[in-house]
């Protein structure tokens, strides 16, 4: 194992971003802690030629050198913690009871309506001629949702299709939305899902804006429209009611500015606030599974201000926000209420619909101070504890058969990663060095390359770029859709590795009976097969008295003056035997060959 050179010694520490660990801590939390994948970690210690896993814990010093390539300065916990007595500190979560009212907010809107009425081309619309300019070039992606800039102000469109979300939301009690546009098609009319829609809206008792959509159309009816919604108490105002109509096309994008104006009055007349200053709270509104960054989710945050680094909660899943992303992948420090945000850093995917809920931290923000490890000494430190590391992983005989477990959900992982740890035995096991949620990547395929090992995918695929990487380094990336075959597999492949054992087998037993000549190095004996034969070639160990004295191997076999192959149980024989040992009369010369058998 070839050590990497150690750092330059003038390495800038001072610029190192600062992550405070105990003594000891799995790679996994130190990942979570430094906001890096737990792959770098991984990769960084190979680099080194030492093989772990994700769940293995390492030490500071370890750590220390480690995370410095990767940019991090490892601080001591108990540096940190030198800080005044819980009693004391400042309640760092308000009471949420007693916030006040707060900064004003952008409204949250959701467009609902029957199938094929024209809800996502409204909201493409809307979002193709408004959406906030962005510097990473205006290329949006969908996330579930996305803000617009009107006039100024800023308004926030829930964008997942259908009601699902909408009422998925709802029955987990999170009221995400302050206004509901409704969307009719003029030449469709209202239909049951347009009924279904209204009566979410009115449930929700939020307020509605009627958007009467394709009036382009020659079959376009608007006021049959506006009568119907009558039926369904909705009384526009055209016909002495409160609630605003909107005519439009979204097709050709008419009536979409006359829209948006009147969301902002009607917002404008909700006074809608939320306080900033408080850890955030927000809701789940839409999740996909990132290839290499796991569970995204977009969060919509609707009290406080959600930051980078923090601790958060949602359902039964915990994590820690590594990297907050806008709509057009613009990376934020922040994020305040009624902004959607990618949130990426959750353990596992959560639920849509599920509030997340920043846990208050416990300990006070890291001192900034720059902490200088004691150079040199950390290498060393380094050096022995990856000995130790990976002397523990290579001790005794072992066969490791090295995996990179990829599935689609936490679940499965956890099922698939459980499952391999309870095969093998002690000749033989299987090490899962890295687990993830997800499809194969291309770092998966390059951590398995360097350790040696392969990649399984369980109900998940395999990117391109990793499909290629995977050929040209001639990784075996397997992909299984039942558990059983991959444990099947594993299990084949486990008992395969197994190093046969080197098997002695004894062929025949022969007793010396006459000397006849001896060489340094030769022997022409002779004497009389006891049991089994003895042959050309055939391995000897030569006892005396029950001791083994020597070892050596039959060169010739002669029955009288003829040369022969072997000469069984029951006749006399002369042997050329190679051996260094002096060969006496009584001697027992035993004749065998090794086998190789499975232990
Ligand atoms: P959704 O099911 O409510 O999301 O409806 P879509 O936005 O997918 O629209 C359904 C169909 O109606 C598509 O073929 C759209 O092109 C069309 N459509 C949507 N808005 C308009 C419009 O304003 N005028 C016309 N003529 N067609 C529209």
């Amino acid at each position: 194992m070839e050590e990497r050179p150690a750092e330059p010694q003038e390495a800038p520490v001072i610029d190192l971003r600062q992550v405070v660990m105990p003594a000891s801590a799995s790679i996994a939390d130190i990942a979570e802690r430094a906001e890096v994948p737990p792959t770098d970690i991984i990769m960084e210690l190979l680099n080194r030629g030492v093989l772990t896993t994700i769940n293995a814990a390492i030490d500071r010093d370890t750590a220390r050198a480690v995370m410095r390539n990767l940019g991090v300065a490892i601080v001591d916990e108990a540096e940190e913690d030198d800080v005044a007595p819980a009693a004391t500190r400042p309640p760092e979560r308000q009471d949420s009871a007693a916030p006040p009212d707060g900064e004003p907010r952008p409204p949250v809107v959701t467009v609902m309506g029957h199938v094929d009425h024209g809800k996502t081309t409204l909201l493409d619309a809307i979002r193709n001629t408004s959406v906030v300019d962005s510097e990473y070039g205006g290329i949006t992606q969908h996330i579930g949702a996305y803000q617009v800039s009107v006039n100024g102000g800023a308004i926030t469109f829930i964008d997942t299709p259908g009601h699902e979300a909408f009422t998925a939301m709802r029955a987990r009690g999170a009221g995400v939305t302050d206004i509901a546009v409704i969307v009719v098609a003029a030449d469709d009319g209202i239909m049951p899902q347009t009924v279904e829609a209204i009566g979410h809206a009115k449930a929700a008792s939020v307020p509605i804006i009627i958007a009467v959509n394709k009036i382009d159309l020659e079959t376009a009816n608007p006021n049959r429209v506006l009568q119907q919604l009558t039926e369904h108490e909705i009384v526009v105002e055209d016909f002495g009611g409160d609630v605003v109509a909107v005519p439009l096309s979204a097709l050709e994008g008419e009536g979409i500015d006359e829209l948006l104006e009147y969301i902002n009055l009607t917002a404008e007349l909700e006074e809608l606030r939320a306080p900033v200053d408080i850890p955030a709270e927000g809701t789940i509104i839409e999740t996909r599974l990132d290839h290499s960054q796991g569970p995204v989710a977009t969060v919509l945050v609707q009290r406080g201000t959600l930051k980078v680094g923090d601790t958060v909660t949602t359902g039964e899943i915990n994590g820690r926000v590594r990297a907050l992303f806008d709509e057009s992948g613009g990376r934020l420090r922040s994020a305040r209420p009624s902004t959607p945000v990618q949130v990426m850093g959750l353990d596992a995917m959560p639920e849509v619909g599920d509030p997340l809920n920043v846990i208050a931290r416990q300990r006070k923000r890291r001192r900034q101070q720059s902490r200088t490890p004691a150079r040199g000494s950390g290498d060393q430190a380094m050096r022995l504890s990856l000995e130790s590391l990976a002397a523990q992983m290579t001790a005794g005989r072992l066969q490791q058969i090295n995996l990179v477990v990829k599935a689609d959900t936490a679940g499965s992982v956890d099922a698939v990663v459980k499952s391999i740890d309870q095969l093998g035995d002690d000749r033989a096991r299987a090490m899962v060095v890295f687990e993830g949620v997800g499809s194969v990547s291309e770092s998966d395929v390059n951590l398995a390359s360097a350790a040696k090992g392969l990649v399984l995918a369980f109900n998940t695929r395999v990117d391109a770029t990793a499909a290629a990487e995977a050929e040209r380094q001639d990784i075996d990336v397997r992909i299984y859709r039942t558990i059983y075959e991959l444990i099947d597999d594993v299990d084949a492949a486990l008992k395969g590795s197994i190093k046969p054992e080197q098997v002695e087998v004894v062929d025949g037993r022969l007793e010396i009976r006459g000397e006849f000549r001896t060489e340094r190095t030769r022997q022409i004996v002779g004497g009389m097969v006891l049991s089994g034969r003895v042959y050309t070639g055939a391995k000897v160990r030569i006892l005396r008295s029950n001791e083994e004295i020597g070892t050596g191997h039959i060169l010739t076999v002669r029955r009288f003056s003829d040369e022969v192959d072997e000469v069984r149980q029951g006749f006399d024989c002369g042997l050329a035997i190679e051996t260094t040992t002096k060969i006496q009369l009584a001697d027992i010369i035993e004749a065998s060959h090794t086998e190789e058998r499975l232990p």
